[in-house]
């Protein structure tokens, strides 16, 4: 898959205008807040004039991170006596529709959501057949009795994900199993080979029952192979997600996101290019049929989307922008927070994606992918104390770029945007420069080994990196 990884951008912080950096930090900041009261839906957090003497913030910057959270449903603003911001909570419909539209704007294709598919619920597999409670022992008891075929295909996936206790492996799972749907040609679904799929569902059961993990992964693979061959064979000429875009990821007013919702599916369905005009702010308001008020909040919702962006001034208008995951990345960490996702749980799904990415990495580098790594340890290499929280995580994001699977990718970000909501990087003053410098040597190794394209070194040392994060971390 030649330069496929070239229409991802990587976020360089240092690109980022100073007061959005600020907003975003605040809006961090008021997620880590929500998450230290123990999340509790419904309360109040605080007026804003509390809120801005907290925080310490000019009321643009306040208001800008506001915008963030609103948009990844941690709180919405409530006008009036009683108001401020109410806390909320992210929902999986959100998660999925940003996901599914972010793959879309980025074209993956069927055998990178396989690729993906089959790492992930390999790791669920194992993990599953180890922590099989007697519940969960059960639930695989009744699939492997009944005649299954009232059974949801997706369901035991699911069941196996859910045995696994993992919340990140359960939305994964949940998501990717959704999005390869996305792939059936009209009409078609997998319920017409209903029979080979229970056949294969009570095979992978029977060997989670019976404890055998290595029987069971095989098992998993093999099953998800054959349903990546079925789709491929329907599929004649192009493996894309159709044209199925939706876009409610926001608790903002139906109106708006109609509006954005018919922009984005003009951009989508004519393929227009970044850079292109999508049109002016008169010209959308003549032809949404709305108010410039309901215009604005839909663009906003375009722009957090990273699907278009409002330039003002002459020769300014609604132009497309490069798909960026960081929206999608966002929301997706923060559903997992509020599910309650431990460091445990991250560290040992980071472990298994991360090598499993430095393996593909090392097989797929090539000049382009070498120039991110090498930006990626300069920009590490000369990061302030203050960036290198977000810096340290350059390196992990620029593996996941040369890897060259968008999907693999997306789940790599999310696993890293909640290495940084955990502040995994907020070390002790003594031992940070001391840590720091053996992290940047950890990442040099890792990058030389990619470079190199060998592959079971890089695998090794991106392993012997995280067990070495993870024991730190305690
Ligand atoms: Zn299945
Ligand atoms: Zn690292």
């Amino acid at each position: 898959m030649p330069g496929l990884g070239s229409s991802v951008t990587i976020d360089v912080p240092s690109a980022v205008p100073s007061s959005a950096k600020r907003a975003a930090r605040l809006a961090d900041r008021i997620v880590e807040d929500v998450v230290a009261l123990g999340w509790p839906v419904g309360e109040v957090l605080g007026s804003e004039a509390e809120l801005l003497e907290r925080y310490k913030v000019s009321r643009a910057v306040f208001r800008e991170a506001v915008r963030i959270v609103e948009h990844q449903q941690v709180v919405r603003t409530r006008r009036g006596p009683t108001g401020g911001l109410v806390i909320t909570e992210p929902t999986v419909a959100a998660v999925i529709d940003a996901v599914v539209l972010y793959l879309h704007r980025v074209d993956a294709r069927l055998d990178e959501v396989f690729e993906a598919r089959i790492l992930l619920e390999e790791i669920s597999s194992q993990l599953a057949t180890d922590r099989l409670d007697a519940a969960s022992r059960k639930e695989l008891e009744a699939l492997i009795g009944g005649d299954g075929r009232a059974c949801d295909p997706r369901t035991l996936h699911a069941m196996v994900a859910s045995a696994t206790r993992n919340p990140a492996l359960e939305l994964f799972v949940e998501v990717l199993s959704r999005v390869a749907l996305l792939y059936s040609p009209d009409g078609l679904t997998l319920e017409q080979v209903a029979a080979e799929l229970t056949h294969a569902h009570v095979h992978i059961a029977g060997a989670l029952v019976a404890g055998d993990a290595p029987l069971a992964t095989r098992r998993m693979r093999k099953h998800l192979e054959a349903e990546a061959d079925f789709l491929r064979g329907r599929r004649s000429t192009r493996q894309l997600l159709p044209e199925t875009v939706i876009l409610s990821a926001s608790n903002t007013g139906k109106g708006a996101e109609a509006v954005a919702r018919n922009i984005a599916r003009g951009i989508l369905t004519r393929a227009m290019q970044p850079g292109e005009l999508v049109g002016t702010e008169p010209e959308l308001i003549e032809r949404e049929g709305v108010s410039r008020a309901l215009l604005r909040e839909a663009v906003r919702l375009l722009e957090h989307h990273q699907i278009a962006r409002m330039r003002r001034g002459p020769g300014g208008g609604l132009f497309v922008v490069r798909p960026s995951s960081s929206a999608v990345t966002d929301i997706a960490a923060i559903y997992l927070m509020r599910r309650g996702m431990q460091l445990g749980e991250l560290a040992e799904l980071r472990t298994g994606v991360e090598v499993a990415i430095a393996h593909l990495a090392a097989a797929r580098v090539d000049d382009e992918g070498m120039a991110r790594m090498r930006l990626a340890l300069e920009h590490e290499a000369t990061s302030t104390d203050a960036d290198l929280a977000e810096a340290v995580h350059d390196l992990h994001a620029a593996v996941a770029s040369v890897a060259d699977n968008r999907v693999l990718q997306l789940v790599a970000l999310v696993l890293i945007r909640l290495a940084r909501l955990h502040q995994i990087e907020r070390l002790a003053e003594g031992a940070r420069q001391r840590i720091r410098e053996e992290v940047f040597r950890a990442h040099n190794g890792i990058a030389e080994a990619v470079a190199s394209g060998d592959r079971s070194l890089a695998a090794h040392r991106m392993r012997r990196h995280l067990d070495a994060l993870a024991a730190a971390m305690g």
